[in-house]
Order: C-alpha cells, then sequence, then structure tokens
C-alpha cells in the first residue's frame, strides 16, 4: 500500500439522509484494503439525477413500478474526478496507477456476477449500484475523499484537463453511448430535445456522425446560444415557434428521422412522438420527475417505430470521452458555467435546479 502523508481521519461531504434532507457534515474518510483506491476529488458535477433525488423523484425513492434506489445515508454525486490519494498493491497493479495520478471510476459498480455482468453488458448490471446512491458499496464524489473498490472500473485521465472539466467526463459517456444507439446516418435529420449539459455533449457527439441536419430543441435561449455554437443547424424554442411544425416544414412534410430525448419532460415525449417520420426513431435518455402518459398507437399502428432506450455510458462510453476531451474534440467550457466550494452546495443545487443562466454546476471541495 501506498499512500500520501496527509490522509486526515474525517473529511467534509455533502451526504444524503432523504428527499429535501441532504447536509454538509463530517464523516470518516473511507479505509481501503490493498485492491481498493483512494480519491482525493478535485471537482464534483452536480447531474440533473442529483437535483430529482433531492426532490423526491420516484426514480430515487420507489413510485409506481419504480423501487426506491437510495440508500442512505450515503455522499452524493457521480460525475467526479480526483486523484490517487493512496492505492493497494493490487489496485496499482491492475489500474497501471501511482500517487497523484488522475483517476476516474465508472459511475456505475457492476457486481461482475450477473448474467449482464458475465455477458459484457455491466451498464445493465441487475445489482446496478451508482456512486452517490448506495451507502457503502457506492458512496458519492461530493466529499474530500472517495474509495474506488475492486469491481469499480478506473480510468487514467490527463493532468492538463481542468478539474471542472474533467468532472464532464461521466456526461459526457452518457452522450456518447446515446448518440451510439441512435445509430444516425449520412443522411438523417436529427432532432436532440434538451440542451442541458448532456444534450450539448449529445449535439457535438451526434455532430462526428455527420447528420444531414442537426436540430437543437430546448426553451431556454442560453442553451440555444451554446448549441448554435456547438454544431447545431437550426435551433428551435417550443415558446417560440410551432417545433414539430416546423420540422415538418424542414422535411418535406415526413418528419424527422432520428429523435434523441433528454428533457426528463412528459411533453418532450410528445413532441418526439409527433415530429418523428413512419419508421422513424426515438432515443429515451431521460430520467423522469413524473410519469409519461401517451397514446401508444403512435409506435405500432401509425408510425410503426423503433423505440431505444439508453442507460448511461454502455461499454466504451467513458474511454471514447476521456479521448474527446483530451484531444479538444467536445469542448466543455461553455457547458461548465458554474463552480462553487462543495460547503455552498445548497444554492449551487438552487442554481443548478433553475437552470435559469447556468447549464453545468461543479462543486469543489
Ligand atoms: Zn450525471
Ligand atoms: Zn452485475
Amino acid at each position: 500500500m501506498k499512500r500520501i502523508a496527509s490522509i486526515p481521519e474525517k473529511m467534509k461531504a455533502v451526504v444524503c439522509h432523504g428527499a429535501y434532507d441532504y447536509r454538509y457534515e463530517e464523516v470518516p474518510v473511507p479505509r481501503i484494503n490493498e485492491d481498493e483506491v483512494l480519491i482525493k476529488i478535485e471537482a464534483c458535477g452536480i447531474c440533473a439525477g442529483d437535483v430529482k433525488s433531492y426532490q423526491g423523484a420516484a426514480m430515487f425513492w420507489g413510485g409506481g413500478i419504480l423501487p426506491p434506489w437510495n440508500k442512505t445515508p450515503v455522499a452524493a454525486g457521480h460525475e467526479f474526478i480526483g486523484r490517487v490519494a493512496a492505492v493497494g498493491d493490487n489496485a496499482a497493479g491492475k489500474h497501471n496507477l501511482k500517487l497523484g495520478d488522475r483517476a476516474i471510476a465508472e459511475q456505475i459498480v457492476p457486481c461482475q456476477e450477473c448474467r449482464f455482468c458475465k455477458n459484457g453488458e455491466r451498464w445493465m448490471c441487475e445489482d446496478a449500484r451508482i456512486h452517490g446512491h448506495q451507502k457503502a458499496v457506492a458512496e458519492g464524489g461530493m466529499a474530500e475523499y472517495l474509495k474506488y473498490s475492486v469491481n469499480d472500473i478506473v480510468y487514467k485521465v490527463s493532468p492538463e484537463l481542468k478539474a471542472e472539466h474533467a468532472a464532464m467526463i461521466e456526461p459526457l459517456s452518457c452522450s456518447v453511448h446515446t448518440v451510439e444507439r441512435a445509430k444516425i446516418g449520412f443522411d438523417d435529420v436529427v432532432v436532440i430535445a434538451g440542451m442541458g449539459p448532456i444534450g450539448l455533449c449529445k449535439l457535438q457527439v451526434a455532430r462526428l456522425k455527420s447528420p444531414r441536419l442537426l436540430i437543437a430543441v430546448d426553451m431556454k435561449k442560453k442553451r440555444l446560444d451554446a448549441a448554435k455554437k456547438l454544431g447545431a443547424d437550426i435551433v428551435l424554442n417550443p415558446q417560440e415557434c410551432d417545433v414539430v411544425e416546423e420540422v415538418r416544414r424542414l422535411t418535406k412534410g415526413y418528419g424527422c428521422d432520428i429523435y434523441i430525448h433528454n428533457s426528463g419532460h412528459p411533453s418532450g415525449v410528445l413532441q418526439g412522438l409527433d415530429m418523428l417520420r413512419k419508421h422513424g426513431t426515438f432515443v429515451e435518455f431521460s430520467v423522469f420527475g413524473e410519469e409519461t402518459s401517451v397514446d401508444w398507437s403512435v409506435i405500432g399502428d401509425r408510425k410503426e417505430l423503433t423505440i431505444y432506450g439508453a442507460h448511461i455510458s454502455g461499454g466504451t462510453g467513458y474511454q471514447t470521452a476521456i479521448d474527446f476531451l483530451e484531444k479538444g474534440i467536445v469542448r466543455v467550457d461553455d457547458i461548465v458555467t458554474h463552480v462553487f466550494p462543495m460547503e455552498d452546495w445548497k444554492t449551487a443545487f438552487d442554481i443548478a435546479a433553475k437552470g435559469e443562466d447556468s447549464i453545468k454546476v461543479v462543486l469543489v471541495p
């Protein structure tokens, strides 16, 4: 085991105790064994999911057909980046890590035993433990230190990226996976709805597939301005135009070929089903705060649509995201708009929840 000299016994963390009950408090620094890595956190992004968990969404606390997801108390946050502060001998060899290296772990800690893990589909792991949501086994990065355990999937990251930009690796990795699911072709008209941090990443990744027309939809001007700058051919605001009509007008009345949805709002689902052409492809990534009701006839009887779900980063999302950021292929400087010290987490969550002039809000311990 190798460790830096100054690892304290206690640390500060934003701990999730329940809906509307997150606390900035002192907790023990995790202890590691020879298979594990202790990371000193440099930055951790606030995900829309973190805000929805804070606000009590069924996805995290149970409801409808969804079992509860959070196991508390747990330090929040899965969009972390940090440096190796201590590393067990086995872990050092396995991940090729030394003290001071910058390293990220995937948001999911797969069980490595279920049929999905054994089939190379770890992101669908039956016992999916996501950092920041399950106490002890998958603590989060809104803390000074975080442990990567033996089942964590760990990658080295260039020290040259700014920490708050490296915190975008997780959302970018999800974007890579979603765009792969969409199977974009050169002749496609692609609409991406929701230009939050992940939408703006998806836009840039979709651009790399060179579709015929790439259309961004959002209600906020700041986000549409960023979309324009980052590669959208056309930006549409549902508050200013009839988006469905506009997409039909651009496609000789047929509708778009592919609709990628991450707005998280039921209205975005209806809009997509409406604007897709027959035999079009709908890709759903959103985590919703409420249920969506829709007449399913449109999926089968009317349009014979192909519907894909997309969950986190797939098998190759992280390595691709790291490459894209290190090579400057994807830019996040217009996406990371706010950086707060971790103790100001409440203000940061409020600003992220409003999303008025913020896009990605990042916490720094
Ligand atoms: Zn996230
Ligand atoms: Zn598994």
